[in-house]
């Protein structure tokens, strides 16, 4: 495999992250890269290590999307994919091993294998309670996808009309690449239909950014108008939808504003032909309530005292 270059990119995730906090953005975009090598110095190690923390939230959607990714999948293949009752039981399952491992601090050695909580790594005090009842949700939302509408027409849909499954896909604005995942696309007569799964709460806006970046890529990638694309988020706490299409005019609202932010992005690097960064040019976070949740307090000069060291 050849040197993996850390090339400027825009995602949805990446501009939240940006808003939130400057410095958390230099951490998880700069001041990790390469941390899975052992050769790199320690602080880098550390912020790679970091990165990869999962709150318990986090870690419940991503294991519900596993799941359904699975069935889904096996649907697609045309296999029987596991009934409600050996999904969730296999879903648990998975969740105990998870927890017993991060619980274990087995991230500590090897990152890219197991799970690492965000709240083991804190030492977060939480009783078991608060853990059966992340674990109950994670249940109760999977369930609701078997229940969910999207799931009975996926029964039926013909080999030819599925498109993606979660596969991280690509299109460009300006020659930048703008990463998106699409949890789920298929086509219905001349429309394309995308499903984004949701295991948190509602959020307007945010939800309103990533649809419209969906019907962005499926304009670009199958050569339909953006009034023939319909993205959905499906909230699986309760199965209800926000269906977004757009015009043509919100198309363009959106490329505007990933251009913005990427030259927001741009414009606090040290050298932006080289996407190369200096720490120091990444402020903290206005609101420190964002410090309480962050992967990196460990790291951060904020919090250790310490000044920025002269190589990261
Ligand atoms: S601890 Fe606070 S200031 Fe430091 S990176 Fe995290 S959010 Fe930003």
């Amino acid at each position: 495999m050849g040197m993996l270059e850390n090339k400027l990119s825009w995602s949805k995730t990446r501009d939240e992250v940006f808003r939130e906090c400057l410095r958390k953005y230099f951490f998880q975009y700069y001041g990790s890269w390469g941390g899975w090598d052992r050769s790199a110095t320690p602080r880098v190690r550390e912020a790679y290590l970091l990165k990869k923390l999962q709150t318990r939230q986090m870690w419940a959607g991503d294991k519900v999307h596993r799941s359904i990714r699975t069935v889904v999948e096996a649907m697609r293949a045309g296999e029987v994919h596991p009934d409600v009752d050996a999904a969730a039981a296999r879903l648990l399952d998975g969740m105990r091993q998870d927890y017993r491992d991060s619980s274990k601090g087995l991230y500590r050695g090897d990152p890219k294998r197991y799970c690492a909580l965000f709240e083991h790594e804190y030492q977060a005090t939480l009783l078991g309670e608060v853990w059966k009842e992340n674990a109950r949700n994670a249940e109760e939302s999977l369930r609701n996808f078997y229940r969910s509408e999207v799931f009975h027409k996926l029964q039926g849909l013909p080999k030819a009309d599925w498109l993606e499954v979660e596969q991280l896909a690509t299109f460009q604005i300006d020659g930048t690449d703008v990463y998106v995942q699409l949890d789920l696309a298929f086509r219905d007569r001349d429309r394309i239909v995308i499903y984004d799964w949701k295991t948190g709460k509602p959020d307007r806006d945010q939800s309103e950014i990533q649809l419209a970046c969906y019907a962005a890529y499926a304009v670009e990638k199958y050569g339909v108008t953006p009034e023939q694309v319909t993205a959905t988020a499906l909230y699986l706490a309760d199965n209800s939808e926000r269906a977004r299409t757009i015009d043509t005019s919100t198309l363009e609202t959106i490329r505007q504003y990933i251009r913005d932010s990427l030259d927001e992005m741009r414009f606090l690097l040290e050298d932006p032909d080289k996407n190369a960064a200096l720490e120091d040019a990444f402020d903290y976070a206005e609101d420190e309530a964002s410090c309480h949740r962050c992967n990196f307090k460990k790291i951060c000069p904020r919090w250790t005292g310490a000044g920025t060291p002269a190589s990261i």
